[in-house]
């Protein structure tokens, strides 16, 4: 079988895998980025959610609280002609910076194209082996023309679902206490809106009259049409289901579900809303988004408590601020954290417990099921990747963690501790 060798290998190519691989080739490592899909930006691009929360927090003065390689996306997303100031949701109140989906692929595509990392699209990591240490060794990763086993000095899981995690045989976490897992939905693209946001209760009302009136299907009716406001498209996020698990035989049964939803879910808002006669559902997109996925095991756990206080921590690798998020069955709600505030993301967090050269980030990080539901959203992604990176190249170059030193060549790279 083909070998190579890298000093950093990141699985993912959404928003944390992108921040780290940047950002870990900046200190002069060599990278590898493995993205299955076939084009780099995670559920931004590939599932269509086309709203970045976590860079904003949340308050009367919203703060950018998320730079380094994340503002490095936006200030590009500018140059490409998007509005980069936050929008205001009329319902939640919280800051969130829109743009077209096709033109961040395009941005992402060019970020990587300047970049001194080795990436590969349409490329699965497919196993992994430890040593007698307990470190990872090396990744087996595939195309449909050949499998390659990579060794490399430090690892960063950014897929969401910790797969590099729980293919190297660790531990994971998924869901809270009980059980209870946050919805996976299937955005919907629709054509024939007005040029104006919605809020989460007309939205509702007109779910819940097409439910009264006999559509199937139409289980949840708090959710929303995430898009560019001036535009006559957007993207409808309600049709929901609970995973069971991550298997292809599950997400086949869902995938097939949430396909039909989405033609009710349209015909309750066209019908029952009185400026959404004209909505058409164009698209339902190619895959599956999930909003909870598998959880690494850090040396430290970012808990609810935690984010909620705003909770700053010395070892912080960058900022969170988004409210936390929960969709259940009953469709979504929030829990605020403190206004016009953040709390730390500390460095251990992204650190396994189990192994020592394995990092994770973006909706993976070490915390507990509600304090992930505020740590997921991609801004925030943004600013664990490139923490991870950094903590990556840091272990690949000096074969230990200096957390300081993290730091500070975080700083060096425009990133806000
Ligand atoms: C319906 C919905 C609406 C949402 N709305 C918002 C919103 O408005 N704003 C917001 O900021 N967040 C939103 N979120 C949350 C957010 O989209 C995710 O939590 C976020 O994408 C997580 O970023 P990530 O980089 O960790 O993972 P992802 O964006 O999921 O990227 C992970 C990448 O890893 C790749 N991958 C996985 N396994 C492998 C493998 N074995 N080999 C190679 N590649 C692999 C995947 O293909 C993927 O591209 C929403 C989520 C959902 C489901």
């Amino acid at each position: 079988m083909k070998k190579e060798n890298f000093d950093v290998v990141v699985a993912g190519g959404g928003s944390a895998g992108i921040a780290a691989a940047i950002g870990a080739s900046r200190t002069g490592a060599r990278v590898l980025l493995v993205e299955r899909s076939q084009a780099f930006g995670g559920q931004a691009v590939n599932s269509w959610i086309s709203a970045y929360c976590g860079f904003y927090s949340k308050g009367s003065a919203p703060q950018q609280v998320v730079y380094g390689i994340g503002d490095e996306v936006l200030q590009r997303l500018k140059a490409h002609g998007e509005n980069i100031a936050p929008t205001i949701n009329p319902s939640t109140h919280n800051a969130s910076i829109r743009f077209r989906p096709v033109v961040l692929a395009r941005v992402l595509d060019e970020l990587m194209l300047d970049s001194r990392v080795d990436y590969r699209l349409a490329t699965s990591l497919i196993a992994a082996t430890r040593g007698q240490d307990g470190r990872l060794q090396s990744v087996l990763i595939q195309d449909d023309e050949e499998t390659v086993e990579v060794s490399a000095k430090a690892f960063v899981d950014a897929t969401g679902n910790a797969n590099l995690v729980h293919l190297a045989g660790l531990p994971t976490n998924w869901g809270g206490e009980q059980g209870e897992v946050q919805q996976a939905s299937l955005s919907c693209l629709i054509d024939g809106l007005p040029a104006r946001e919605f809020s989460v209760d007309e939205l509702s009302k007109a779910i819940r009259a097409g439910r009264e009136n006999g559509i199937e299907g139409l289980d949840v009716d708090r959710g929303m049409i995430v898009k560019v406001p001036e535009d006559s498209y957007g993207f409808l996020t309600m049709p929901s289901i609970e995973p069971e698990n991550f298997g292809g035989k599950n997400l086949t049964k869902n995938m097939m579900t949430l396909r039909t939803k989405a033609w009710h879910y349209v015909q309750a808002l066209s019908t029952y809303h009185p400026d959404l006669g004209h909505a058409k559902l164009l698209a339902t997109s190619p895959i599956l988004g999930y909003r909870e996925g598998r959880r690494l095991q850090g040396i430290k756990t970012i808990t609810g408590e935690d984010a909620a206080a705003c909770r700053k921590d010395p070892h912080t690798i960058g900022r969170a601020g988004w409210p936390f998020e929960l969709h259940s069955a009953n469709g979504m709600s929030f829990k605020q954290i403190k206004e016009n505030d953040w709390y730390d993301i500390p460095a251990e967090a992204l650190m396994s417990r189990d192994c020592a050269n394995l990092y994770g980030a973006g909706r993976l990080v070490s915390t507990d099921h509600l304090a992930m539901a505020s740590i997921r959203v991609m801004g925030t992604g943004f600013a664990s990747g490139h923490g991870a990176g950094i903590l990556a190249a840091q272990y690949a170059a000096d074969g230990q963690t200096d957390i300081e030193k993290v730091q500070k060549i975080l700083k060096e790279q425009n990133a806000l501790l």
